[in-house]
């Protein structure tokens, strides 16, 4: 039951300045691409949003061409200290116009308001601010004097963060002088199209930025395009190995940042109340839509039994419901697809003999809801400890030893992030030189920042995005 009835405080939607259709954006121009309109649709209305056009193969060719000139003539001779001006400048437009942005990505995306005005924006912003800052330092940066961008890069981004992964695409490109040819997730093309705007608002020069609505063939269609000098994608492990098979024996250059199923470790020694905080942020942030989700919680068997007891306690007070209400803590699931195989997952854990618990939080009649769930008495070997379920669902699994919590946080092909919980220090560097995780959080969870480097192993991908290492993936060093 939550703790306290809350009147409703809904964020008003014409702040969204909704358009009813969207075009691609390519050479500097809004366009009338030649694919296939799509519909985009608020997940937690299904209601359709707005017509967004999308590109077709001549329209890919022409933004690649216009990305290629703006390389050549005016973004790759500039200097970095121009160059950091306009990504300056588009970091403060980012910052003016976050309102309209955050309640748009909320609308298209279902993600509780709350945290597209507080996580994404704010990270957006940073991001494009942070890497204004290395623009013209790069000849500092440790890879030589004068280091050499790729050319163009083609980038194809997920529906989880739209905005954000936008971000940690084109920052990095745009400030080692790179030029940019960007697709949008199908379910969650506004924000991108809208950031088009502000780049031309930016007066960003032509062909720098160019943005192309479309589905999967489009992204298959930029990857094995033959004027992309560099592709960098973002998404599932499965469409990952396609790419890089792709890409495999061309000269082209590939970052991958793909799945997780990230352990989240707590030990008899830390503090309860403090890591059930963690371990709701870990897996319930975004509605557990998140590369990084703490979606298997690794907890010592003498403390099992209270903490998930406190877990449930605190779960059952989450909010879940209209994600423009600023009391919603859960939103909505980003599409129907993904709430399918949502439940497919949980029926499954069911099925092998996991316990199930779900938050008796009502859940609305319209929209693609899933309440919170945890599952006890979990297995390593079952689907719901394997599998990346990119949903609001919890894997507990216990262990006696750190060398159990070892072994268990690395049975995984994926290799993305990890939590530790524990009040020793030492305790939590030997954990954390241990285990095979791009990112491992001590004693909290989902912290990011743009000058930390994202990314990770084995099938979590390669490559890293943020900090002086994210610049490599866009330098020919
Ligand atoms: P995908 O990997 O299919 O989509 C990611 C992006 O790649 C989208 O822009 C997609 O376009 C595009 N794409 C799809 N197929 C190809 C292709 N053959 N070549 C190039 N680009 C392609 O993820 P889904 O959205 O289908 O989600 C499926 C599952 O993937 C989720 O359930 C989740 O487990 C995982 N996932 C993981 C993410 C992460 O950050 N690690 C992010 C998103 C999903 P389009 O949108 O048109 O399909």
């Amino acid at each position: 039951m939550p703790a306290f009835d809350y009147a409703p405080a809904p964020e008003s939607r014409d702040l969204a300045n909704l358009k009813p259709s969207y075009r691609p954006f390519i050479g500097g121009e809004f366009v009338d691409g030649g694919g296939e309109p799509l519909k985009s649709v608020n997940p937690a209305t299904e209601e359709v949003l707005a017509e967004v056009g999308t590109a077709d193969a001549n329209d890919l060719d022409a933004a690649v061409r216009a990305a290629r000139t703006a390389f050549e003539k005016t973004w790759g001779p500039m200097p970095g200290s121009e160059r950091a001006k306009y990504l300056f400048r588009i970091a403060r437009l980012v910052q003016e116009r976050s309102r309209e942005l955050a309640v748009l990505e909320t609308l298209d995306n279902g993600k509780p308001i709350t945290e597209s005005r507080d996580s994404d924006l704010p990270l957006v912003a940073a991001h494009f601010f942070y890497h204004a800052g290395w623009a013209d330092k790069l000849d500092y940066a440790g890879y030589g004097p004068g280091p050499k961008p790729l050319g163009v890069a083609g980038q194809i981004i997920p529906w989880n963060f739209p905005l954000l992964m936008l971000a940690w695409k084109i920052a990095p490109a745009l400030a080692t002088g790179n030029t940019v040819v960007l697709k949008p997730a199908e379910t969650t093309p506004l924000t991108a199209l809208v950031f088009a705007d502000i780049c031309r608002q930016a007066g960003l020069p032509a062909g720098v930025v160019n943005i192309v609505p479309g589905a999967g063939d489009l992204g298959a269609k930029l990857v094995s395009h033959p004027g992309v000098d560099k592709i960098a994608f973002t998404g599932s492990t499965e469409v990952g190995k396609l790419i890089q098979r792709e890409v495999a024996g061309t000269p082209k250059r590939l970052t991958l940042e793909l799945g997780g199923k990230a352990a989240n470790v707590v030990f008899d020694d830390a503090p309860l109340d403090q890591a059930v905080e963690g371990i709701v942020n870990g897996i319930f942030f975004n509605q557990g839509h998140v590369c990084c989700a703490g979606s298997r919680l690794l907890v010592q068997e003498s403390v099992a039994d209270e903490l998930l007891e406190k877990l449930r306690h605190r779960i059952s007070t989450l909010r879940l419901g209209d994600p423009l209400d600023k009391n919603t803590d859960v939103g909505a699931i980003n599409s129907r697809e993904q709430l399918d195989k949502i439940r497919e997952l949980a029926e499954s854990g069911e099925a092998e003999g996991a316990q199930r618990w779900t938050s008796p939080c009502p859940v609305p009649d319209r929209g693609f809801f899933f309440a919170p769930t945890v599952f006890s008495g979990v297995h390593q070997s079952m689907r719901i400890a394997r599998e990346e379920i990119f949903g609001p669902v919890l894997s507990v699994l216990t262990f006696r030893t750190p060398d159990e919590a070892v072994a268990k946080a690395n049975n995984t092909p994926y290799g993305l992030s990890a939590g530790i919980w524990s009040e020793k220090g030492s305790r939590i560097l030997w954990m954390a030189n241990r285990l095979r995780a791009g990112v491992v959080w001590a004693n909290t969870f989902n912290r990011f920042d743009p000058a930390a480097p994202f990314g990770g192993y084995q099938e979590s991908g390669f490559g890293r995005e943020g900090g002086r290492t994210g610049l490599e993936g866009y330098l020919d060093v």
